[in-house]
């Protein structure tokens, strides 16, 4: 503990985190350096956030001005760029309504908040959630409720009533679970923090049907899979199962603290009005003006096409590590958010990719994460396989 920047947060910070000894600097193209100088290559992306990577002269430019402008208001009047941000995700994201959170764990409770009051509206008596095992939708209350890791809710019992837990991609154990109280299933069409598990297909589409059959809302939470990340803007729209409610946040914003839930205009008619619902900073000047100018580069640079062309030199990359025999079992994923199943302790192998000055996290218990800056070139994607291949050995 000789860095006085690790010694200062160690010693004055709430010990919620177990972080790498590395005390980041700054951050160029996709790569970071810490203060002695080291240069990391970033397969982190600050866990699927820096999606522009860290030189956006345009971005940076963007969020300087709206700071020599204004960077705060409130709710209770309009400000420029809010409403160019909502369009501008509207359009990406293909819902009708969208409300803006500070964070992906705040975009999720305003989903379970309009869900149930879309019941209540309706005096469907609905309540219920059916969640999904190995989700992950966040650290408050309600997000927790719903996040399918015991170790995640048990100390802080009792949860959310009304919240049960179905198998991932079994669409009969969704089913086991229905009631006449169910108001709605909120799942990660592909599953990021519980190990990078891609829904099948057939998985939503049922969900799908099994929530307009019985009047209950589809929550999509795209946290993580979502802006790009997995081949399409929203993953959604790759697997064409539209959802009733959306969550996203991380990449939308690029690195400003942001988020949304966004919902179709059915579910808006009868859900969050005027005192349902609100935030002091959701929508500021701020986040918006970042929202608005990452998605105009995003358009600018193709970047969704770009993830089309370089993922799969990625997967290619990942199944030849598998290939060659060692630790590496499985590769899995969609576009740019791809898992590396091995057998070894994934934390050892993140410590030894940091020796090597790679930067590469864990999902799960036994997955290294592979959620790059959508910027990569095959250049980072042959360097990131050889450090990983070092890391592995
Ligand atoms: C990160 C994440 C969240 C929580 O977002 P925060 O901004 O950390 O609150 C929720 N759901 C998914 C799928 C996530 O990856």
């Amino acid at each position: 503990m000789e860095n006085k920047y690790i010694h200062d947060t160690e010693d004055a910070l709430l010990k919620t985190y177990n972080r790498f000894p590395v005390v980041v600097e700054h951050g160029e193209g996709v790569y970071v350096y810490d203060t002695e100088g080291k240069k990391y290559l970033d397969f982190t992306a600050g866990i699927a956030v820096c999606s522009l990577g860290y030189s956006n002269e345009e971005y940076k430019n963007a969020l300087k001005s709206q700071i020599d402008k204004i960077m705060h208001t409130s709710n209770l009047y309009y400000n420029t760029a809010c409403g160019e941000a909502a369009e501008a995700l509207k359009d990406i994201c293909g819902m009708d309504k969208v409300f803006f959170t500070n964070s992906g764990t705040e975009a999720n409770e305003g989903a379970l908040k309009a869900a149930r009051k879309y019941a209540y509206a309706k005096k469907s008596g609905r309540y219920e959630f059916i969640a999904m095992e190995h989700a992950f939708h966040g650290r408050t209350i309600g997000a927790v409720s719903v996040t399918g890791h015991k170790e995640y809710r048990e100390p802080f019992e009792p949860m959310m009533a009304g919240v049960s837990f179905a198998e991932f991609n079994n669409l009969d154990s969704v089913k086991a679970l229905v009631t006449d109280k169910t108001c709605a299933i909120i799942v990660e069409p592909i599953q990021g923090e519980g190990g990078i598990n891609p829904a099948e297909p057939e998985f939503l589409e049922g969900l799908r049907t099994l929530c307009d059959e019985n009047d209950m809302l589809l929550i999509f939470d795209e946290i993580q899979c979502g802006m790009g990340r997995s081949g399409s803007y929203f993953a959604w729209q790759g697997y064409g199962v539209k959802p009733d409610i959306l969550t996203m946040a991380k990449a939308i914003g690029n690195g400003i603290p942001v988020g949304a839930f966004a919902m179709t205009a059915k579910v808006a008619e009868h859900s969050l009005k005027p005192g349902d619902h609100g935030t002091t900073y959701g929508g500021n000047p701020l986040a918006c003006a970042a929202v608005a100018k990452t998605i105009e580069i995003f358009k600018k640079e193709k970047l969704v096409e770009h993830v089309n062309e370089i993922a799969p030199y990625v997967k290619e990359k990942l199944e030849e590590i598998v290939q060659t025999g060692g630790c590496a079992v499985k590769a899995k994923g969609k576009g740019l958010i791809q898992g590396l199943q091995i057998t070894k302790p994934v934390s050892e192998v993140s410590a030894k990719a940091l020796e090597e000055g790679l930067l590469v996290i864990s999902a799960g218990s036994d997955v290294l994460r592979i959620i790059p800056p959508l910027i990569i070139e095959k250049e980072h994607v042959d360097e990131m396989a050889e450090k990983l291949k070092k890391a592995l050995a």
